[in-house]
């Protein structure tokens, strides 16, 4: 595999800095007072991806950036479309490393589906994402740079929703997820709207408490699968002791503070969670608590032995959360003809790449 010509370099890169972490910029030799907030613009707002897209700085200053920064730390290495229009973004991180988003668009919606990790340490037995195990943490400026290339993709049509379900366990890489998120949210940095951006975790009780306390009250989905704590161990077998009770206990807290309703999404798998008996066990064990039950028809992965659900089962679990009071949803499957369904896709680009 060929490195990329600058994989020596190891300059640290705009997108990694807090959105007043670009203050540092002011020292830098011919600078101005006005120099980091001119350059912040250029990185988080106008999409530049080099200094040299940055024409109102003068030619001298830009070369002294360059001593010192990267304005980015990966480069876009492929685009996937789908026949529902659901577009595969693979992108090349700076240590050849291979992550994937994915930009769906439904309807007005058009939801950006965020990598916080190469591969994932959980090992879910239905996922892609976690067959290699976990590889590293991207940083935070890996994450908001996966934002940053998808509103390069279809520039005509603004991102409306983000969530943290592509690679990865966004729990176990806090404090880049909390940062990307602070970037994003920040008038001066992306200036998204909290409601829009999702976290999507399995949902250990301690950090669902540390997300509690984190004051932008961006959307919260817990990953619950099975209604018991020995079903969730068996099935998510790198998530260590579940504790279900606490793990709500804490969402509900959150709710309190927040008024943000929990999402918990069920991945249901044909003779596994689909059975009346399993939703009759998750309506017991949700009752009272402020959720919105998400339905998600397992996606077929290379390599996996477990079976779709049939669309019958998806309806009659429906009916018997409603009736339980539950408010029920069930995901389409997306992106499935260009294998850019939940994480297929940047395995087979590791592969292509001679990785993985
Ligand atoms: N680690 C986090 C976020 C990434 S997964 C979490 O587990 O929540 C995002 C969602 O996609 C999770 O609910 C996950 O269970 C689901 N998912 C993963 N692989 C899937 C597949 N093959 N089919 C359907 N849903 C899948």
């Amino acid at each position: 595999m060929g490195a990329s010509p600058n994989a020596g370099e190891r300059l640290p890169a705009l997108t990694d800095l807090p959105v007043d972490g670009f203050a540092v910029l002011a020292d830098v030799p011919g600078a101005r007072s006005f120099t980091p907030g001119q350059v912040r613009r250029w990185v988080l707002q106008r999409g530049a991806s080099g200094f040299e897209d940055m024409t109102d700085l003068s030619k001298a200053l830009r070369a002294e950036l360059a001593l010192r920064y990267r304005v980015r730390r990966g480069s876009p290495l492929a685009a996937h479309e789908s026949q529902d229009g659901t577009l595969g973004l693979v992108t090349r991180l700076d240590d050849d490393r291979i992550i994937e988003s994915v930009l769906i668009p439904e309807g007005d919606r058009r939801t950006l589906c965020i990598s916080s990790q190469v591969g994932c340490a959980v090992a879910c037995r239905f996922c892609a994402s976690g067959l290699d195990g976990v590889e590293r943490n991207l940083s935070a400026g890996e994450i908001i740079e996966q934002v940053l290339t998808a509103r390069e993709a279809r520039p005509g049509e603004p991102l409306t929703n983000y969530v943290f379900m592509g690679s990865g366990e966004p729990t176990h890489n806090l404090p880049a997820v909390l940062a990307a998120i602070d970037t994003m949210t920040h008038p001066d940095g992306l200036g998204i709207g909290a409601r829009r951006i999702t976290v999507s975790t399995v949902g250990h009780p301690d950090a669902v408490r540390r997300l509690a306390e984190v004051e932008v009250p961006f959307q919260l989905a817990l990953s619950m699968h099975m209604p018991t704590d020995k079903g969730r161990e068996a099935v998510m077998p790198g998530l260590g002791r579940s504790d279900v009770a606490a793990t709500l206990e804490a969402a509900r807290e959150r709710f309190e503070r927040t008024g943000r309703r929990l999402t918990i999404e069920v991945v249901v798998m044909a003779g596994v969670n689909d059975r009346d008996e399993d939703a009759r066990a998750f309506a017991r064990l949700l009752k009272g608590t402020p959720a919105l039950v998400n339905l998600i028809p397992w996606n077929p992965v290379d390599g996996i032995d477990l079976a779709a659900p049939d669309a019958t089962r998806i309806a009659a679990l429906e009916v018997i959360l409603q009736r339980a009071g539950l408010a029920v949803t069930v995901r389409r499957p997306r992106g499935q003809d260009v294998g850019v369904a939940c994480g297929q896709l940047r395995r087979r680009a590791s592969r292509a790449e001679g990785r993985g």
